[in-house]
């Protein structure tokens, strides 16, 4: 299976402070990573330099057929297709709340992508039946719950049709009850074969939904593989002190 995803020598500081050291790893098309570590390890800065949210001090990215050299000038062009190869879930789902949920969805096809309203608002409908809130079309928000808000979230990022999905700890900010359906949609995807990075501190999930798992700490991927050996059998000291205090 070729490599979706390419991520050689990553370095980020922020001021003094040096988050990425030097990270390197690799997503198979139609797998799913899970990056797990210590709170403040970077994982999140990881995510956000896959789309260039955060940029990188250094390093090369390449996802599909766009490759970014951080390191030297990067042209707007190039930014622009690169970006358009990730769509991210956050934390919080970040709706525009005066908006109803369709709204939400079809606003980036339509003004982003430049895509016809129908075609856009006929994909939203498909996602929505996907998400399991078909009949929530016309909702705003704030009459959702917060797993459905999140699950909408999902929706709004499937609709830019990226080539890799990034999660930004989906679960974290819902009540402990909403965090299954999230999960579910999630694992239904993968099952699709959508390629995804997801960084999350659900370690049960990543064992059922990863192909692959990273840990992350010190600013380098300290270990990785499939969850098999690095959640039950790791190798470091450093992974199964982390594994012990979490689960
Ligand atoms: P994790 O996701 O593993 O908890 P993060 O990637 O969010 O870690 O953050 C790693 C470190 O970088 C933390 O110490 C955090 O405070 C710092 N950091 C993250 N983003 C910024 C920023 N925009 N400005 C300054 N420091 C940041």
């Amino acid at each position: 299976m070729s490599d979706l995803l390419r991520v050689q020598g990553l370095q980020k500081s922020f001021g003094t402070l040096q988050v990425l050291r030097d990270i390197s790893f690799a997503v198979p098309a139609g797998t799913v990573t899970a990056v797990i570590g210590p709170s403040g390890s970077g994982k999140t800065t990881v995510l956000r330099s896959l789309n260039a949210l955060d940029r990188p001090d250094a390093g090369v990215i390449g996802i599909g057929d766009v490759t970014v050299d951080f390191a030297g000038p990067i042209d707007r062009a190039t930014l622009a297709r690169f970006r358009a190869q990730t769509a991210m879930v956050f934390q919080a789902h970040n709706l525009f709340p005066h908006r109803t949920v369709l709204q939400n969805i079809v606003e980036g096809p339509i003004v982003v992508q430049k895509r016809p309203r129908e075609e856009a608002v006929d994909d939203a409908r498909r996602l929505l039946e996907q998400v399991g809130l078909a009949e929530k079309a016309d909702q705003y928000p704030y009459q959702l719950s917060g797993g459905q808000q999140q699950r909408v979230g999902i929706a709004r990022a499937l609709a830019l049709e990226p080539e890799l999905m990034l999660f930004d700890e989906p679960t974290s900010a819902l009540d402990p009850e909403l965090v299954g359906d999230v999960l579910r949609v999630i694992k239904d995807l993968a099952a699709t074969g959508r390629t995804m990075v997801l960084v999350t501190h659900e370690i049960r999930f990543a064992q059922q939904v990863a192909d692959q798992v990273l840990f992350v700490d010190g600013g380098v991927v300290a270990e990785s593989g499939p969850p098999s050996r690095v959640l039950v059998e790791p190798e470091r000291a450093r992974t199964r002190q982390f594994l012990s205090r979490i689960l």
